[in-house]
């Protein structure tokens, strides 16, 4: 399968999740793609969210809280105090807390005064504790014998990890694919998802991990290879560090969705279009009849033409143009599923 198969597969699979993720749900979730931390990046992130919570975290606004950010916010006091009475000791120098105090003032997110040459700091709400799960899905459009074997390591570090609490793979194959993932030794714990235009079917469920506990790391394994006398190492992987990064790839998700691909692809190009299809909208090119990817549709692209500028005036029936048009679409698309944020 090409480029352009498996990105606009990995559009599906997180429109099916959107629209059906898991079919007797009761929480909302935020999609998003292609997260993870520095070794590891998954193709569809489902995080699935506390309600009231969840509306509560539109107070601190569309884009994500960094790590410093957060630091601050989840130990603001309610009450005026001296920023270093308030505040845990960071473990890095206080003038980046500082920093981190001046940015979330500006976004308007915390209170701050000076009383006698002393930074004070108050809270405007407590930062609500909104995510409940994360399921990290790996999208294998063609899952076939030499990518179950080439994604089984993967799948083996993530269950061994546990940062998530699923993991899952989505492929377009039928059910013979799925009886070769398993003589693959694709671990048991991983659930398979058989992805077929709209909708979508859990063909082996997977197991809860545990990211409340520690995970472990697998650093290196043998080969396996006959003269391959090495021993596998593993280090730990503390509880803590999972609450850190579930929280920034929570964060991430709630900023990016996974319709930021039009924020670098070329809607204001004459030949862009949406295709209502029945697994929801993917991006077209007309002039090369084909769902482009989001590194072909750059200003760079040899085919781009901007719209003329006819269609972003009083003729067109778009406000701004089509392109224009687009980016209020998905942006629209995406403020549903955050409630609380306004367009
Ligand atoms: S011609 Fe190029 S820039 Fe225009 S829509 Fe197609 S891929 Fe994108």
């Amino acid at each position: 399968m090409d480029a352009d198969s498996e990105f606009v597969f990995e559009l599906q699979v997180c429109q099916w999740a959107e629209r059906d993720w898991p079919p007797e749900r009761a929480r909302p979730i935020l999609i998003a793609r292609q997260l993870g931390t520095k070794r590891r990046r998954w193709d569809t992130i489902v995080v699935e969210c506390d309600p009231d919570a969840l509306e509560t975290r539109a107070r601190f606004g569309r884009e994500r809280l960094d790590s410093d950010l957060l630091d601050v916010l989840r130990h603001a006091p309610e009450e005026w105090a001296w920023y270093r009475d308030a505040l845990p000791d960071p473990g890095y120098p206080w003038r980046y807390v500082r920093e981190s105090i001046h940015r979330a003032d500006d976004r308007e997110i915390l209170e701050t005064r000076t009383r006698g040459n002393r930074l004070q700091i108050r809270r405007r709400w407590a930062y609500p504790d909104w995510v409940e799960r994360i399921v990290a899905i790996e999208n294998k459009p063609d899952f076939d014998a030499s990518a179950a074997r080439a994604l089984t390591d993967q799948l083996q570090r993530d269950v061994a990890v546990g940062l998530a609490d699923e993991v899952w793979v989505a492929t377009a194959g039928g059910r013979e694919q799925f009886e070769r993932a398993l003589l693959e030794d694709v671990p048991v714990e991983v659930g398979i998802l058989l992805v077929e235009g709209r909708d979508a079917e859990a063909i082996w469920q997977p197991r809860s991990l545990s990211p409340e506990q520690p995970g472990t790391r697998i650093e290196q394994r043998p080969d396996g290879g006959e003269r391959d006398a090495s021993a596998a190492r593993f280090s730990y992987v503390d509880p803590d560090w999972k609450r850190e990064k579930r929280l920034a790839i929570a964060e991430r998700a709630y900023e990016r969705g996974f319709r930021s691909y039009v924020g670098t692809m070329r809607p204001d190009c004459r030949h862009f279009e949406l295709d209502d299809v029945p697994a929801g909208f993917l991006p077209h090119c007309d002039a090369k009849s084909c769902h482009q990817t989001a590194s072909e549709c750059r200003g760079g692209c040899p085919e781009y033409e901007p719209e003329p500028p006819t269609w972003r005036t009083g003729g067109w029936p778009i406000d701004g143009g089509p392109g224009a048009g687009v980016r209020r679409l998905l942006e629209r698309q995406r403020l549903r599923t955050r409630p609380g944020l306004e367009e």
